[in-house]
């Protein structure tokens, strides 16, 4: 597969744009290679700037459920433009989406839209310290909530990539608030608290995406539960990527547990930058104007993004349950059809699928938290991407991502692909 233009298109950036990109995975260090610049998209497909077409599992990293320029949410979209871009006042767009998702998501009174999934975490964050009068937090590692300053400490896929446990720039001052603990250990939660003298919130990746696909246990989940309830503190449950992604109400709709506040982006924004954070009214009162906690956008609630997100989420209404087990079907299909091939070849292999989402370790044993997840084979894993995406399957370009099945996708597609995947392996055996 020829990818020329992709290779000067790339060179060209890099003399702009630092490793050429506005989003470090993109560059596709861990896996090699030159990134695919992608001139358009349509379903289920990418097409790069030599016309090369690629099944597309990386769906702008979850947003599209439904696949490239669905032509619903293009035509919400263009409906909006229509009446102007951005009014920096207030529309009936905002309250729309937002009693789209509170009517689906138990426990979430009250919302407010930022433009990314970043200012969601580190605004929901800010408001639980509001809320409580307390500084201490405690993240997981191998959870990625965006990458604001004290949420970025062990925070997988990029950083994990990189084999950056943080980044220069942050001061150490900024993050000793940050208590970290481990993925599906209740015990390491249990010794944060012990270690604090008061913990504003708990926040995770109920479904964690950032490490590779994995979810948590029903026993932590509750015991999250249990503790903040104990403790007075807020749980916050980010949603970002599992939101109207692992099921129709999200993660907490799965283990039935309800958070105190969520945080949202990807699928609210139907491929539009859009992020939300909400909860119980009484700590959402504490948010500026009515409350003292400061937080704020220019272009939050953009009525554009707002048009797109809120054809998402009526389409997502309309498919309902049906939708999402089809696309867990699929995802089903797909990591099935993979290890069968992995056994063939004798690979390693561990999958996992929740709702859309899927996710594959090349590792010996089952993975549960960060510590496991960095086990598996990277080497392997870098192989097999450049054997796919020659073969035009375009998967996340690091083992510590998920996958994405959207609706347009069907089950001869992903019999085509489990094919490649065979030969692949094939190839990959031969050396
Ligand atoms: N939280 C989670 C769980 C995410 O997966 C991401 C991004 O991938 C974020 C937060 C940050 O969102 P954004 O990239 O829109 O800032």
């Amino acid at each position: 597969m020829e990818r020329i233009n992709s290779v000067n298109d790339f060179n060209e950036a890099k003399q702009v744009i630092p490793g050429g990109v506005n989003s470090p995975v993109r560059a596709f260090r861990a896996v090699g290679g030159t990134p695919p610049f992608i001139k358009e998209a349509k379903g289920s497909y990418l097409v790069d700037e030599d016309g090369n077409r690629y099944i597309d599992f990386v769906q702008s990293w979850g947003p599209l459920l439904f696949g490239h320029a669905d032509l619903d949410i293009q035509k919400a979209v263009e409906e909006a433009i229509k009446r102007g871009l951005s009014f920096g006042a207030p529309t009936t767009s905002e309250t729309l989406l937002a009693k789209e998702i509170i009517a689906l998501y138990e426990g979430i009174e009250k919302i407010r839209f930022t433009s990314s999934g970043t200012e969601a975490t580190m605004s929901a964050i800010r408001l639980a310290r509001g809320y409580t009068g307390r500084d201490d937090i405690i993240k997981f590692e191998g959870c990625y909530h965006g990458h604001s300053d004290a949420l970025l400490v062990q925070a997988g896929s990029g950083l994990a990539t990189f084999g950056n446990p943080s980044s220069p720039g942050v001061p150490q001052s900024f993050t000793k608030h940050t208590l970290l603990a481990r993925y599906n250990d209740l015990e390491s939660v249990r010794e944060c608290f012990k270690k604090s003298s008061g913990v504003a919130c708990v926040i995770l990746e109920p479904i964690a995406g950032n490490m590779g696909l994995v979810p948590a246990t029903q026993e932590f989940i509750q015991g999250l539960r249990k503790l903040c309830d104990e403790q007075g503190s807020v749980l916050i449950f980010d949603e970002v990527m599992s939101g109207f992604r692992a099921s129709f109400g999200g993660a907490q709709a799965l283990y039935g547990v309800i958070p105190d506040m969520a945080t949202f982006g990807k699928v609210i924004g139907g491929g539009m930058p859009v992020g939300a954070f909400g909860g119980r009214s009484d700590i959402m009162a504490c948010l500026s104007p009515e409350g003292a906690v400061y937080q704020a956008g220019t272009l939050s609630g953009n009525p554009v993004a707002m048009a797109a997100g809120i054809a998402s989420i009526r389409k997502i209404k309309q498919g309902g349950e049906v939708l999402f087990s089809r696309l867990e079907s699929l995802a089903l299909r797909l990591m099935e059809g993979f290890k069968k091939c992995a056994q063939k070849h004798q690979i390693p292999l561990q999958t996992t699928v929740k709702g859309s989402m899927f996710g594959f370790f090349f590792n010996h044993a089952p993975v549960s938290n960060f510590e496991e997840a960095l086990q598996s084979d990277t080497a392997l894993f870098a192989k097999f991407h450049q054997a796919m995406l020659e073969r035009g399957v375009y998967l996340a370009c690091s083992q510590f991502e998920t996958g994405f099945i959207c609706a347009s996708m069907d089950e001869s597609l992903v019999d085509e692909v489990i094919a490649k995947i065979d030969e692949a392996l094939e190839e990959i055996g031969r050396g």
